[in-house]
């Protein structure tokens, strides 16, 4: 029987790490320990493995991302590889993740995994990440899902999946919407399938796109900074449904007499934006000013987002039937 050949592509972070028995500091070594460590998998499974970063997480840059993304494109087509699963640092593990959802062309799955534990340290979810990723890259059901984050035996969309919790090995969630499928001894078992799918073809990343995040009290010269900077974009994590202060809203008014996009997303980690509230600052009013509403990216993915849609259209309708996706 044909063996599946399924890649491994090790790009840093925890799971790559180690800690220093003296010191307690956790850091990448000279040789990534996860290479060293004998995967025992299905006899059906054909494992390649290759090292294209050694990176913490917060290291990680969207032209890193785009490198991964074509690298993953090229290995399909030069190497016919059927499925790939990626380590990655936890931190920025989401962005990266949604970056692929969205730029990757092969349908083969995609299955990002990390640890919250170094390789040395007691408990450490490395290595069983990673053979769980190995089913489920391996798993027919895994087609045509987009790309998915496997962690602590859950299989997660690249799209709803976030860091929630600073240590516990329990930390990814998909918040209002849950896991797609759990990972067992005996395999991946899928219960969910994402509705629509959402691709860019991108070349090139040349767009600046800044978050900012909305507090109570907040006024606009943080807005009129971003204005003065020519930035390409703003992703705006505004209050509940959708609102800002008003004494924030000139700043809006600045960025967009510049014709600097802005996309609107909740600091809420639950529910989606709207224009429902009418009083100075909230949502109606926002959409008069022609700031795009997102429909539950928070707003790290949305930033990914915009950076992706930038390089086709700056377009505001435009932008914003794209948010709506
Ligand atoms: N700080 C680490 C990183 O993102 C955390 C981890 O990998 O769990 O690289």
């Amino acid at each position: 029987m044909k063996k599946k050949k399924i890649m491994i592509i090790h790009t840093g972070g925890t799971i790559s790490m180690s800690e220093d028995e003296q010191t307690g500091a956790v850091s990448p070594g000279e040789r990534n320990p996860l290479t060293t460590i004998p995967l025992i998998v299905d006899s059906k499974i054909d494992i390649h493995s290759h090292e294209l970063f050694n990176l913490p997480s917060p290291h990680m840059t969207t032209q890193h991302m785009l490198e991964l993304s074509k690298f993953i494109d090229l290995q399909v087509v030069e190497n016919a590889i059927e499925g790939f699963v990626v380590t990655h640092g936890t931190d920025t593990l989401e962005e990266t993740a949604f970056f692929l959802d969205l730029t990757v062309q092969t349908r083969v799955p995609v299955v990002l995994t990390g640890a919250m534990r170094s390789s040395n340290e007691i408990g450490s979810d490395g290595p069983y990440n990673l053979l769980s990723s190995v089913k489920v890259a391996a798993s027919e059901e895994a087609k045509n899902k987009g790309v998915l984050v496997v962690l602590n035996d859950e299989v997660h969309t690249a799209k709803n999946v976030t860091k929630t919790h600073t240590s516990n090995i329990a930390t990814f969630q998909s918040p209002q919407y849950g896991p797609i499928g759990i990972v067992t001894k005996r395999g991946a078992f899928f219960h969910h399938s994402p509705v629509s799918e959402d691709k860019y073809d991108v070349e090139a990343l040349t767009k600046n796109v800044m978050l900012l995040k909305a507090y109570a009290g907040m006024d606009s010269s943080i807005f009129l900074a971003l204005k003065d900077m020519k930035v390409d974009g703003v992703i705006l994590e505004a209050l509940g449904q959708g609102n800002i202060p008003p004494t924030a809203v000139d700043g809006v008014k600045a960025l967009r007499n510049a014709d600097i996009p802005i996309v609107m997303v909740s600091r809420c980690f639950n529910g989606i934006v709207q224009d429902i509230y009418g009083y100075d600052g909230g949502g109606r009013k926002l959409k008069e000013l022609g700031v795009i509403f997102s429909n539950g990216l928070n707003g790290q993915k949305a930033r990914i987002k915009l950076m992706v849609a930038l390089e086709s259209t700056r377009n505001t309708t435009d932008l914003q039937m794209l948010f709506l996706k």
